[in-house]
Order: C-alpha cells, then sequence, then structure tokens
C-alpha cells in the first residue's frame, strides 16, 4: 500500500523528486540577520512601529471582541499590499507572503487586551474604560505586522510562504483552539510566536526546548444555601472551601511536581448588618505541569468544594467551563524549531548569551494548541527597560514596556521565517 502510494505520488508529482537543503553557510545568516534589523530601525520605520502599538495601545479590545483591532491589522496589510483570509474564527486574520508555494511557515500574534484599568499615566493611555494591553499583545500585533513589512519587501526571494496569523482571544477563551479548528495552520510545517517578557532586558530572548509552559483550567463554583436569620452560611462554606483548595497543593502534591490554585474573585452579600446570602459564588484558575495533573486537580477541585458546603448543609456546583474556555495544553517546543530559532536569535542579538535557556513557566499560553498540531517554538522577548519604570509583571495595571523591542521583534520574526523557508525548501534533481 505505501510502496503504492510512492508511486502513485511520483507519476502524479515527478517535479518534487527532491532533496532538502539542511545548511547554509553561517555568514548568510548573519548577513540577513543584520540587514532585517537595519531595515526595521530605520528612523521611518521605527516610527511607523511605535504609532502603531500606541494607536494599537489606546484601544485594547477583549477577547473575541477585537473588532477595530482586526480592522486595524487589514487596513495596514491592505497598505502594504498583503494578501489575506478573513474572518478566521470571529475576528481572526490570516495573511499570506511570498510565492505562495510550499513550504509554508507561520508566525503568530495574539490581538487581545484584558479586563483591567490602565493605571499607567502617559499620553498613550487606554482610551477604553476598565481594559488594557496588560499582556503586551499590542506588542506582538505590532511586532508581526514589522516582520509583514520586512517580509513584503523581500517577498519575491521568499523561497515558499509565510503565514501570518493574527490570531483573537488568548487570555482565557482558547483562540488558538478556534484558529487550529478553522484551518490557520492547515498544511503549515513549523509555527514561531513571541510574548513579552517584562523581566527581561530588550537585546534578549529566551525559552527552552520541550515542554515550556503549564496547562490551565478555569473554574467557577456556586454554593446554594438558605439565606436569612434561620441560615445555613453560605459564606462560611465558601471560607471553608478556599482554605481548603490549598491543602490539595500543600498537602496532596509531590512538591517537586509544580501545581497552583487560585481563587481570583468571590462575590456574595450586599451588607454586614443584614442576612447571610443565599447564594454566593467564586472562582479561579489552575495549573500542572502536565495534563495528567490538571485532571487531578479538576477532580479534587470539584469534591472538596462540594463536600466542604455539605459540612454546611449547604450545595455546591462546579462549573469548569471547558466549552467557554477551554483547558490549556502545555506548550511543547519542538526540538528542531526550538535550535533554529536560537541560532537566528544568537546571529540577531550579537551572541549566545542573549538566548536564554529557561526554566519551565507556571504560565499558561494558548500558542500551545498550534504545537499539539505542527512543529511550534514558543520565545520570550525582552522588553525591560531599567531606566523606565518597566518590570511590573504582566497583567498589571502599571505595566510598562519598552517599545525597543518593537523592531527586534519584527527582525526576529521575518529572520525566523526566511531561514527556516530557505533550509526546508525543496530543490528540484536535475
Ligand atoms: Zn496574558
Ligand atoms: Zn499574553
Amino acid at each position: 500500500m505505501g510502496l503504492l502510494l510512492l508511486w502513485a505520488f511520483f507519476s502524479i508529482f515527478p517535479f518534487c523528486i527532491t532533496s532538502t537543503l539542511e545548511t547554509e553557510p553561517p555568514l548568510e545568516l548573519s548577513r540577513l540577520t543584520r540587514e532585517l534589523l537595519e531595515s526595521a530601525r530605520k528612523p521611518e520605520f521605527f516610527e511607523w512601529l511605535v504609532r502603531a502599538r500606541r494607536k494599537l495601545h489606546e484601544n485594547p479590545e477583549l477577547s473575541f471582541e477585537e473588532f477595530e483591532t482586526s480592522q486595524f491589522i487589514r487596513t495596514e496589510l491592505v497598505s502594504l499590499g498583503i494578501n489575506f483570509t478573513w474572518p478566521v474564527a470571529k475576528t481572526g486574520i490570516v495573511a499570506s507572503v511570498g510565492s505562495g508555494g510550499h513550504p509554508w511557515f507561520a508566525l503568530r500574534a495574539d490581538m487581545d487586551a484584558l479586563p483591567i484599568q490602565e493605571m499607567v499615566e502617559w499620553e498613550h493611555k487606554s482610551k477604553n474604560d476598565g481594559k488594557m494591553h496588560a499582556c503586551g499583545h499590542d506588542v506582538h500585533v505590532t511586532m508581526l505586522l514589522g516582520a509583514a513589512k520586512l517580509l513584503h519587501q523581500r517577498r519575491n526571494e521568499l523561497k515558499g510562504t509565510v503565514k501570518l496569523v493574527f490570531q483573537p482571544g488568548e487570555e482565557g477563551r482558547g483562540g488558538a483552539y478556534y484558529m487550529v479548528k478553522e484551518g490557520a495552520v492547515e498544511e503549515v510545517k513549523g509555527i514561531f510566536g513571541l510574548h513579552v517578557a517584562q523581566d527581561m532586558t530588550v537585546g534578549v530572548i529566551g525559552s527552552r526546548p520541550g515542554p515550556f509552559t503549564a496547562c490551565s483550567g478555569r473554574f467557577l463554583a456556586t454554593i446554594q444555601g438558605i439565606g436569612g436569620r434561620q441560615a445555613t452560611d453560605s459564606l462560611l462554606a465558601m471560607s471553608s472551601a478556599i482554605i481548603s483548595l490549598q491543602h490539595i497543593i500543600s498537602r496532596e502534591t509531590d512538591p517537586l511536581d509544580s501545581r497552583v490554585i487560585s481563587v481570583g474573585f468571590v462575590k456574595g452579600g450586599e451588607a454586614g448588618n443584614v442576612i447571610i446570602p443565599e447564594t454566593v459564588t467564586f472562582g479561579g484558575t489552575f495549573r500542572s505541569i502536565a495534563l495528567e495533573g490538571l485532571y487531578n486537580l479538576k477532580q479534587r477541585i470539584q469534591e472538596v468544594i462540594k463536600l466542604q458546603s455539605a459540612v454546611h448543609q449547604c450545595r455546591a456546583t462546579v462549573d469548569f467551563m471547558e466549552e467557554k474556555a477551554r483547558f490549556y495544553p502545555p506548550i511543547i517546543n519542538d526540538q528542531s524549531l526550538y535550535n533554529h530559532v536560537k541560532k537566528v536569535g544568537q546571529h540577531l542579538l550579537g551572541g549566545p548569551s542573549n538566548v536564554l535557556h529557561l526554566p519551565n513557566t507556571m504560565g499558561a499560553e494558548d500558542f500551545s494548541f498550534y504545537s499539539q498540531h505542527i512543529p511550534a517554538a514558543f520565545f520570550m522577548i525582552g522588553a525591560k527597560n531599567i531606566t523606565m519604570d518597566s518590570g511590573i509583571p504582566l497583567h498589571s495595571p502599571y505595566l510598562v514596556l519598552d517599545e525597543q523591542v518593537l523592531p527586534l521583534g519584527a527582525a526576529l520574526h521575518a529572520a525566523v521565517a526566511i531561514s527556516y523557508l530557505d533550509q526546508h525548501h525543496h530543490v528540484p534533481n536535475n
């Protein structure tokens, strides 16, 4: 059967008898990265990047509501002369640069912001009350637009096609899952993504091969008691449940097997001198390095909340919202793609010391859905400037990022894609 297929393949596509270029002279990579970085750092290019980033920063939109963000990206792509498919997963865009032929390589940016009120006082502060680009996705979109421009300038030299994936809903909504489901990375050979790191200085990137981020899930608990004076106390049941959830981590988990349960909000009651509320709700996130651990946590969270509620004669339901907020698997960096990015990064950033080998993180990222599907590499890129007020954690209302990261990220995206195509395109055997 296999041989028959092979014969059929070559009789239909005789021109596909190929060899793959595996190596390239290091000098080529040095020249490529230098030229890309020079282009991205030209004053008018840099100013364009900064303008785009600030416009995006002023107008943050939440997951799957990135309508104006998506429109802004499409307008920029049209003005660059780049074709794209839209909508993919509601607001997502997949643009194409290059020959149209294979191989296809993808670069990804996420577009959504967070429900956070920006507290940084600056000229380009968020104009949308209660929303902020506090995870740097404005920077991610800008870096990918920068890469689009750099790639388009070299479109006739590309030995294949680069797919630019602008995805919605990274923040807990699994936008990447829907992009994959709607075919955004169909036939794509590899994908690369960047995330800003507020604790690494500009000019440094980092990652690790294999498992990189944690798996994560969310839960929403509702505890029902009897309100009023003859009450069963839903608030007390909630307090006991929250404390007992922490015992799952401290008493049941192997300390070498990292897991986290965090309650992020509680809601219930109106006034201190009135009556005990009938219903209270609370919710949060839980994480584990491996999926097995995540499912174990899911089961124990459910048991602990229900049983602690029963102790207080209350009833509880726990919703894991798997339809709306999918469990995130871990990002698994493909070893060979990781090596490729590392090599390109070392050339671009001027040496091995600027590409860090990072430990596993308990952070979660839906880039993992691509990594389940195709070879993927995800790197952090430093955006900290010690002379600015940066270094404040992601998801903080005080987050400040150094815009000098923009040309670096744009050039790195482009260099990774161009050199990947150079090494993986098929050369006819004459
Ligand atoms: Zn985030
Ligand atoms: Zn993020």
